[in-house]
């Protein structure tokens, strides 16, 4: 049955969410300001969004029997963990559960060369690229596309995880080794001025909404900082606009969309890849927006009427990350900073705490 086939769930209505980290929380508490109860499947019994859970399946993602738990408590589904295997998505479908965004979006999202070339075959400009299974294809694609090159793996890395630059001919052996022998692509570097990113939203009807850019930072490959609404150009916003409208249209997709971008010297922008779920470029729209990207989420794959996007204050967003989050007394006395926590027990290197708002007047 497809999406559009259903009518607009009533409050009360039950939300499947594969994945309970925090952006399943979020969007469990967004579905709870709109009457939802929540259903999350997630394997750490500890999960950010199983606290939040009217149901907590505590289960292996391609645990049949969770999965078809989980479709027979939700009246629809959806994900905010990109790894979620395809085959489980097909499972619950079959099932006759809908899901939403649908499994395609997530299929193509999942491999980064399937994901290239669907940008491109969409009329979405990236990088050049070239396809790697071994260090010969790796020699190949320096000669083709210049040096240095990125590799990364084609599945599974996020975050930075799973990339090397190589520079040198001889190098081909011991990067392709680095990145564990796995199927890659080969990426020509994006010679980016900023990295920006659009989220966006796309209903049951085929309504769009987008929210204003945002200007990222990264540290180590993990985002750091989003500065919204970015500073931009109506060149720029035209082009991310067209960018996030043909992708929403080529996937027939329902649910929030993020795009993240690199804007070169020249004003043009380069699709780096999409996201089939909400996203921590978008955070800033909790205090930043009328309606946050996840309530919209939950709008749209609910069929609701989408919800305003006009930008409500400029926030930067900073991450919090690690033994960072030790700091919540002083950031929560802060009176401009709205501070969001996770509920994680254990602040890991590198693992996402929370995040702090911080907000200032728009001007004009
Ligand atoms: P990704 O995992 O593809 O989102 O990449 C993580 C970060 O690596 C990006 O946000 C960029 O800062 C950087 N990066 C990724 N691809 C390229 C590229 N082709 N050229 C230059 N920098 C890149």
């Amino acid at each position: 049955m497809t999406l559009t086939a259903f009518p607009p769930l009533a409050p009360g209505s039950t939300i499947g969410v594969l994945g309970g980290g925090q952006l399943g929380r979020m969007m469990a508490m967004a579905a709870a300001r709109l009457g939802f109860d929540v259903a999350v499947l997630d394997p750490e019994p500890d999960a950010p969004a199983h606290r939040l859970a009217a149901e907590a399946i505590v289960a292996a993602y391609d645990d049949p029997a969770a999965l078809t738990r989980l479709a027979s408590l939700a009246d629809v589904i959806t994900f905010e963990f990109e790894n979620v295997p395809a085959a489980a998505l097909e499972l619950l479908t079959s099932q006759g559960a809908p899901v939403a965004p649908n499994g395609r979006a997530l299929a193509i999202a999942q491999d980064r060369l399937d994901e290239k070339r669907f940008l491109n075959d969409a009329g979405a400009p990236t990088v050049a690229f070239a396809e790697v299974n071994g260090p010969a294809d790796i020699r190949a694609a320096l000669e083709k596309l210049g040096r240095p090159l990125l590799i990364k793996t084609r599945r599974g890395g996020y975050d930075g995880k799973g990339q090397v630059w190589i520079e040198h001919t001889e190098e081909a052996e011991a990067v392709f080794a680095e990145i564990g022998a796995r199927p890659a692509i080969a990426e020509a570097p994006a010679d980016f001025r900023r990295e920006l990113s659009v989220v966006a939203a796309r209903g049951r009807d085929g309504e769009i909404a987008l929210y204003p850019l945002a200007e990222n930072h990264h540290e180590g490959g993990i985002l750091r900082r989003t500065a919204a609404p970015a500073q931009v150009g109506p060149r720029v916003l035209a082009q991310a606009e067209r960018i996030a409208a043909t992708l929403l249209a080529a996937l027939d997709y329902v649910g929030v969309l993020a795009v993240e971008l690199f804007e070169r010297d020249d004003g043009r922008l380069l699709v780096n890849e999409f996201a089939p779920r909400v996203h921590n470029s978008g955070h800033w729209t909790l205090d930043g927006c009328e309606v946050d990207q996840f309530e919209q989420h939950i709008r749209a794959i609910a069929g609701w009427p989408l919800g305003p996007t006009h930008p409500i204050a400029r926030v930067e967003m900073t991450n919090l990350i690690g033994a960072e989050v030790g700091e919540w007394a002083r950031l929560a006395a802060e009176p401009e900073t709205r501070l969001w926590l996770y509920g994680k027990a254990e602040a890991r290197p590198s693992r996402k705490m929370g995040h702090v708002n911080r907000l200032t007047p728009l001007r004009g």
